[in-house]
């Protein structure tokens, strides 16, 4: 043990390797506070150099490697398993923007990059980078990588995949795979990055990457929408993007519940209209020219929604401050859970149409099977995912005798409908450690088996990110 610290702080410098227990507890203990793991220590690389150094020493002592970026992960992907004793390496010390070349609408950065520092980096280059989530203020354009974030962004703009031209990456054998190509076309051979974008940390570790960039929208203007119901809601997201098309940029929706969730652990925040309507929207429309063109199809369609008796009502941002104070709702969503109750949260995707179908079947068969839980909705509905929470007081999940046997119970009905109507029991936020059982489940064994062989081939002693995503 003393023999591998000393060789990493070689590698790393002295300020490069944490190993006291205070300073390796932001590490291993993961975002929603579910999981705690165990550690040697974390090792924060400065270079691609160093990282492919310090894989090396570990592989040769055969010592597990977590790969860690902001430590949002909601999956417990990113900390290691109660009981490990092996290296966290954190990419939090390679942040350096390398280059941005706005005339091929691209820039290439080093994996520790903090979402939200990307798409600043981006505006002030003139240019959009729109993966853009709750957890932007700290998580890496790494990790978003390794689990192919969503976001608010994917309706228009795709998920991170969409977004990704070229990789760098360090091997488990500690080779150095230089991808970093900035082309839209390039039919040579398989297109390798594809296999590191949502490999949560199990094929390799993602050093940099080039991103693709977007026009940059000089006008946005949000709106917030009361549909009369779910189905209302699944026909005015039809109706506005036949309208709008490419103007359309998020259609976010939450329930009356997680509204109210909101408000009450977010005094500061107000609803745009009555909080008691059952169904609430975001919507948000971009465009780089014409704004006065955007406002007028915008309240044509509202009219049109209001008068067929698809929304109740409508109230658009007047200014960038209400704009912001739209979105500040949005993302306050997973604190607000977090302090509400105890959750049992689901990233579910179905196809959009069966939305409305997906929520008569699952909603009313827990109201019935747990008699006072709520039911939290909140969700990309644009893109057929939805964050699906049952929640139940703090006094009511402390009565449960066999809690695992309920969280196992909730996700058997929810998964269950979700996979019938052709949907996934894990829409954006990745396997983790806790959806394995799940992965053997729900998914194929011809499925299991291809990614069985893609992670032999590449970490034959399975040492990187151990017992994740994978079933055994
Ligand atoms: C408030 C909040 C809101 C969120 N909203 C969304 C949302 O809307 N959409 C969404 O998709 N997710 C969301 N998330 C989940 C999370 O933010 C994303 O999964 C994010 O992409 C993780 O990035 P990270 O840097 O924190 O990665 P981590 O949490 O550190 O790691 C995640 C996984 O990636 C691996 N990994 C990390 N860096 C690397 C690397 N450089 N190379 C190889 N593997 C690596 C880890 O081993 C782990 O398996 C949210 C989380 C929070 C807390």
């Amino acid at each position: 043990m003393k023999t591998l610290l000393e060789q990493l702080t070689r590698i790393v410098g002295d300020t490069g390797v944490l190993s006291e227990t205070q300073e390796l507890a932001p590490f291993v203990n993961d975002a929603r506070g579910r999981y705690t793991g165990n550690a040697l220590c974390v090792v924060r690389p400065r270079s691609v150099e160093e990282v492919a150094a310090v894989v090396a020493c570990c592989m040769e002592q055969s010592v597990p490697i977590q790969p860690q970026g902001g430590n949002t992960s909601l999956c417990g992907g990113s900390v290691p398993l109660a009981g490990e004793r092996g290296v966290i390496l954190s990419l939090s010390r390679m942040r350096r923007i390398r280059e941005i070349d706005a005339a091929n609408n691209s820039m290439t950065v080093e994996a520790g990059c903090v979402l939200a520092d990307v798409q600043r980096a981006a505006v002030d280059a003139g240019r959009f980078y729109p993966v853009s989530l709750g957890a932007e203020g700290s998580c890496q354009i790494g990790g978003n990588i390794a689990t192919n974030a969503g976001g608010t962004g994917v309706l228009r703009y795709g998920n991170t995949r969409e977004n990704v031209l070229g990789l760098e990456v360090v091997l488990p054998n500690a080779t150095v795979w230089d991808g970093l190509r900035a082309l839209r076309k390039n039919n040579t051979g398989f297109d390798l990055k594809h296999l590191f974008i949502g490999s949560e940390g199990l094929l390799g570790i993602i050093t940099a990457a080039t991103l693709k960039l977007h026009p940059l929208n000089a006008h946005h203007i949000a709106a917030w929408l009361a549909p009369a119901s779910i189905d209302a809601a699944v026909e005015v997201l039809a109706l506005f993007q036949s309208s709008l098309g490419s103007q359309l940029t998020a259609f976010e929706a939450m329930n009356a519940a997680q509204l109210q969730k909101v408000l009450q652990h977010f005094p500061e925040t107000r609803s745009p209209l009555d909080a008691g309507n059952p169904w609430h929207i975001l919507a948000e429309l971009g465009a780089t020219s014409d704004e006065a063109g955007l406002r007028d199809s915008l309240e044509n369609l509202l009219q049109t929604a209001i008068s067929s008796g698809l929304l109740v009502d409508a109230a658009v941002a007047s200014s960038e401050a209400q704009r912001a104070a739209m979105w500040t709702i949005r993302h306050s969503v997973t604190e607000a859970i977090g302090k509400a109750g105890r959750g049992i949260a689901h990233d579910i995707a179905v196809p959009v149409s069966k939305i409305p179908e997906f929520l008569r079947r699952v909603s009313p068969a827990l109201e019935q099977r747990f008699p006072g839980i709520q039911i939290i909705i909140v969700g990309h509905l644009g893109d057929g995912n939805l964050h699906f929470v049952p929640l139940f007081t703090h006094d009511a999940w402390n009565a449960f005798s066999d809690q695992q046997a309920v969280v196992d119970e909730v996700h058997r009905t929810t998964y269950g409908v979700a996979t019938e109507l052709g949907g996934t029991f894990s829409a954006e936020h990745g396997i983790g450690q806790y959806l394995v059982a799940e992965m053997r489940q729900y998914k194929s064994e011809v499925e299991l088996s291809l990614m069985r062989s893609v992670k032999q081939a590449l970490d034959p002693r399975g040492l990187f990110n151990p017992a994740k995503v994978i079933p055994q």
